[in-house]
């Protein structure tokens, strides 16, 4: 189902102009409301009135991550205090948390966008819909809960953890649709295969995101669940989950370009890149005023396709996700995304999808830990079985990554599981 045709489907022109409109409001709004915005306009002698239309969005200044730090924890609002409604925060590891501040109209949107996806997952208000994310200041929860009320689903708010209860009402309230990362998908997957409830439960669809995942991921969590796995992308600066999503074809996944504007830049240049591109993706909230957000870096690396879709949609589709330029890890001068790592270890039936990274630099020298379980049906006591998947897993890595991991096969169920974004990867370097 299509949650609202008429944005989602308009022709490529008139979103244009939509998006023009909007830009022009939004620009001047942060102007006149928001110091440091008018701080950077002032110094690059950008004035509102020279963004005429959409295409004046290169004159404007990028915004990062410290600048949302930077303005901790309330100078980026626009707004007057009492016109917020909610606030977010984003786990921050080292440091202040980023805030964000919504207006009843930013949270409305949010809802919208969420809706949009779960009504592409095939969710309607038939459904019954569990939201496995964490509720509090991280925006999957409330996200994810405001976009299945929208729809007129009903929504199961287990939050994450106590995954026990979870499984328990999932099969006794016949859950239809589960959100959550797929990191908690696949936790939640091993528990329901060795309690044996996988043909009691009626699940349909996941709607999985908050960190990135590889097409490998979404087969073992299909066949684990019984489910059609779909990605929903979003993140705190821009509003939470339901910025975009998926639709039945999986073949990209559709930016709602009416509420969030998407460009790809050179990471290092800057430079806006040419159509299909892989690039940094950047995003402007064209309709958001508690905290508008001009040209936001996400780190996020991607491209994009605007062709139209199969599925009657118009909107932009933004490819996999290769990495967060964030969690790139640089070992011995190569560029090792732990998303790579996932999609290689998961092209071996022997393996499942639980491992973990480990850099560090001993005498000069990067080195390169990787664990990885094997399915529990693979493991044994016997060293030549355990040298067989170990090598043959070796070679692989080494033909797509390009160099040698310390490779460690490691007892099922001996990885920390993530309840909510896992952390796949330590750097010691950087703690030295
Ligand atoms: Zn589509």
């Amino acid at each position: 189902m299509i949650f609202n045709p008429e944005k989602e489907c308009m022709s490529r022109e008139d979103l244009r102009k939509l998006q023009s409109e909007r830009l022009v409001k939004i620009v001047k709004h942060a102007y006149d409301n928001v110091p440091f915005y008018k701080k950077k306009m002032d110094e690059l002698g950008v004035k509102p009135e020279d963004i005429q239309s959409i295409d004046d969005i290169v004159k404007l200044p990028f915004t990062v991550k410290t600048d949302l730090r930077e303005n901790y924890p309330d100078k980026l609002f626009a707004v007057p205090r009492k016109d917020i409604v909610r606030f977010h925060a984003s786990s921050g590891t080292t440091g202040k948390p980023i805030v964000a501040g919504y207006t009843a109209h930013d949270v409305e949107n949010w809802a919208e966008g969420t809706a949009r996806c779960l009504a592409a997952f095939g969710a309607s208000d038939e459904d019954t819909i569990q939201v496995s994310y964490g509720y509090g200041l991280f925006t999957g929860g409330l996200g994810a809960h405001d976009g299945a009320t929208k729809l007129g689903a009903a929504v199961l708010p287990t939050s994450a953890g106590n995954t026990a209860k979870q499984i328990m009402l999932m099969e006794d309230l016949g859950s239809t649709g589960l959100c959550c990362t797929p990191s908690y998908a696949l936790f939640l997957a091993e528990e329901i295969e060795k309690l044996g409830v996988k043909d009691k439960l009626k699940l349909k669809f996941g709607a999985f995101g908050a960190e990135p995942w590889t097409e490998n991921m979404r087969k073992e969590l299909e066949d684990k669940l019984g489910i059609k796995a779909y990605d929903i992308y979003g993140l705190t600066e821009i509003s939470g989950p339901g910025v975009g999503g998926e639709c039945e074809c999986q073949d990209g996944t559709h930016l709602w370009e009416d509420m969030f504007f998407p460009e790809i830049i050179d990471p290092v240049t800057l430079q806006p890149l040419p159509e299909g591109q892989e690039g940094e993706l950047v995003f402007t909230t064209l309709d958001k005023w508690g905290m508008p957000m001009l040209r936001y870096r996400t780190r996020d690396l991607t491209h994009l396709n605007y062709t139209k879709c199969k599925c009657g949609r118009t909107m932009v589709r933004m490819g996999r996700i290769l990495g967060r330029s964030d969690d790139m890890l640089i070992i011995r001068g190569v560029n090792v995304f732990p998303s790579q790592v996932e999609s290689v270890i998961l092209e071996f039936p022997e393996f499942q999808g639980q491992y973990f990274i480990t850099v560090d630099r001993i005498n000069n020298v990067d080195t390169f830990q990787i664990d990885v379980e094997l399915r529990e049906e693979f493991y044994s006591e016997n060293s030549a079985d355990m040298e067989k998947y170990k090598s043959a897993l070796t070679a692989r890595l080494i033909s797509v990554i390009g160099i040698k991991p310390d490779l460690r096969i490691v007892a099922p169920n001996s990885i920390e599981r993530s309840m909510g974004k896992a952390k796949h990867a330590l750097d010691k370097r950087k703690l030295q």
